[in-house]
């Protein structure tokens, strides 16, 4: 991406940019797809944008909000993840956020319990 935005400081997008290793579920022009590393179910993976975004609520972009649901849809397909899945986006402190990179969890492999805590 010839107009990418990253922040240097944040982890996400050093992981984009390949110098903080992961496990690469799924690549595109706009989104980066990766295993959590403390996975909360059999299926944890965070689908980010490439471009840095702290948050949901930063988001101007409506298309790009779009593809990134419809990737998460997509990969819960390629993950066999019939039986359900959950997709969370923690935002802010009271929303449990920890990295200030816009990222979708999707979660899955077993009953999930409701509500969160
Ligand atoms: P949040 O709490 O912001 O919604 O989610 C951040 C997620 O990123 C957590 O589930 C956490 O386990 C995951 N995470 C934090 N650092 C790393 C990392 O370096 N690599 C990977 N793969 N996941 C990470
Ligand atoms: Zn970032």
């Amino acid at each position: 991406m010839s107009d990418s935005v990253r922040d240097a400081s944040c982890i996400f997008c050093k992981i984009i940019d390949g110098q903080i290793p992961s496990k690469v579920v799924s690549e595109n022009e706009y989104s980066f797809a990766i295993r959590d590393n403390n996975p909360q179910a059999p299926t944890h993976i965070l689908i980010l944008p490439k471009n840095h975004i702290a948050n949901i609520g930063e988001v101007s972009d409506s298309q790009l909000l779009g593809r990134l649901f419809q990737t998460a849809t997509a990969i819960a397909k390629s993950e066999n993840l019939e039986k359900g899945y959950r997709i969370v986006v923690n935002t802010g402190n009271d929303g449990g956020q920890t990295v200030y990179h816009l990222h979708i969890h999707l979660i899955g492999g077993r009953a999930l319990g409701w509500p969160p805590g």
